[in-house]
């Protein structure tokens, strides 16, 4: 009978050449074992990371908290850098992204991102403001159901290696071994911990805890927001044409995001509240009468506050990290929202998360034994945590920005999507095949350094 790794190979039937000149299947072999890797967490992040350890041949276990693959949220935009971080991982996904993702609608606007109106009566024509777009050449508008884009990404990793209900509740080294416990009581030991957990993950303590204990738990943005999903022909009565591409309307104070998903059947709408308090739950969820929902847009556009119709009421605090001093202990690591959630303001998380599977699934193949791991983490976080850490500062303002917060540009709209068109190209353009050669080279030179 075939054993997993065949099919695997066969899965990934294409061998691929390493720009640093290694094979994935020499590395593999010239290990006298390959390390045991646990990753926690099956979302956006984990699962990135489980197609570019499979794609390299490197064997591990997902184990994922949840009964099945679920995801919170119904859409998430992707930028270039997102879609060719997912190329590089694995050609096969980024094909199956395409048949799954959805553009704007009119033609003339697919590079655009958003256009940029105001959320007051009139949507900004009475003050003379007609709309203008975030866009660039290099930009295409996609977005995904979030449960579509966990669906195609599963397609591509064998059920065995993934291992559901599997709560951890304690990560911690002792030795050579990183030790894991589940809310069941098992507990295993394996060489290495990813924690890709998001952004409450129990691993970001096991990093963060004993040397930045404030660092652990994440910080609230001051922004909470109410989201729905509704049918394309509700959202046309409501906004005509409008509703056929995204759109950004701002405001003071807040600002609405919407966006079509699921091949136009659908559109995406998150409204951002800022909040004039703080936000003393644990829970990162409130509910709230109606009536409360409907003040926090009170003097909108008719037409923008008719979308709450298809609303909870319930308040969705977004909390970031916005303190992170390193992504690694030893042979512990973080990925994704547990090691840089940000708010959504420039739809940069899931990308950024991507973009660290993208990395890590390129060094940790080179790894030939558990002492080289904390070399491989550090490459990895000194490439990863500067522009990472970026997208969260430079999201928070982004929101502010949004919400005409910003004291140099307030609601001047023409101003502001000067800046708004300025603010996301280097998110966008960042030279991903540059990372991946730089840390291949810089860990395959310090290795061999040190043997
Ligand atoms: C309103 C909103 C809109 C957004 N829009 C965008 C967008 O348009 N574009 C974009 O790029 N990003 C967007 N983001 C950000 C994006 O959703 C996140 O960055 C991304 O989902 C992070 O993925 P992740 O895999 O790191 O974490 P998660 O998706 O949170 O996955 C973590 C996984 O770990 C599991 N887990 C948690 N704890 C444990 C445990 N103890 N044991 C085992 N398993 C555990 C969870 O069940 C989950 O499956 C948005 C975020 C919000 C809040």
């Amino acid at each position: 009978m075939d054993s997993i790794w065949d099919r695997i190979r066969r899965l990934f039937s294409e061998p691929t050449k390493s720009e640093a000149g290694v094979s994935p299947d020499q590395n593999l072999n010239d290990k006298e074992a390959p390390l045991s890797i646990a990753i926690i967490g099956s979302g956006i992040g984990g699962l990135s990371l489980a197609i570019g350890l499979l794609k390299h041949n490197v064997p591990f276990t997902l184990y994922e908290s949840a009964a099945a693959f679920s995801a919170i949220g119904a859409g998430v935009g992707l930028g270039p850098n997102a879609l060719r971080a997912m190329d590089m991982i694995e050609p096969r996904l980024r094909k199956l992204y395409d048949g799954i993702s959805t553009g704007n609608t009119s033609p003339e606007k697919i590079n655009d991102m958003f256009d940029g109106m105001m959320a007051e009566p009139g949507l900004g024509e009475n003050s003379g403001w007609h709309g203008a777009p975030v866009t660039s050449p290099h930009f295409t508008r996609t977005s995904a159901h979030r449960m579509g884009l966990l669906d195609i990404m599963k397609s591509l990793i064998p059920a065995e290696m993934v291992k559901f209900s599997k709560r951890v509740v304690d990560v911690e080294q002792k030795g050579e071994k990183v030790f894991v416990t589940f809310a069941d009581g098992e507990t295993i030991q394996v060489d290495t911990v990813i924690g890709c957990d998001g952004i409450k993950g129990r691993t970001r303590k096991a990093v963060l805890g004993s040397r930045y204990p404030d660092e652990v738990h994440a910080k609230y943005s001051g922004v909470y927001v109410y989201r729905c999903l509704l049918p394309m022909e509700e959202a046309q009565k409501l906004l005509g044409p409008l509703a056929g591409d995204a759109k950004m309307f701002m405001d003071n104070g807040r600002n609405l995001a919407m966006y079509p998903v699921e091949q136009l059947k659908t559109v995406n709408v998150v409204w951002f509240i800022l909040d004039k308090g703080t936000w003393n739950s644990e829970e990162n969820t409130e509910e709230v009468s109606r009536e409360y929902m409907l003040s926090d847009v009170e003097g909108s556009d008719p037409r923008l506050i008719k979308f709450l119709d298809f609303a909870k009421p319930l308040k969705w605090a977004l909390f970031h990290h916005k303190y992170t001093s390193t992504y690694y202990s030893s042979q512990i690591c973080l990925l994704g929202d547990n090691a840089h959630a940000t708010t959504p303001h420039q739809a940069a998380g899931a990308g950024q998360a991507i973009e660290d599977a993208l990395l890590l699934s390129s060094i940790l193949p080179l790894v030939k034994k558990s002492s080289q791991l904390p070399k491989a983490f550090q490459i990895y976080e000194d490439i990863r945590r500067p522009r990472a850490q970026k997208v969260v500062d430079t999201s928070e303002e982004t929101g502010r920005i949004y919400m005409f917060q910003d004291p140099t540009i307030g609601s001047d709209m023409q101003k502001l999507m000067v800046t708004a068109n300025e603010r996301l190209p280097w998110i966008w353009l960042h030279d991903l095949e540059k990372d991946v050669r730089t840390a291949k080279e810089r860990f395959l030179a310090e290795a061999n350094s040190s043997n």
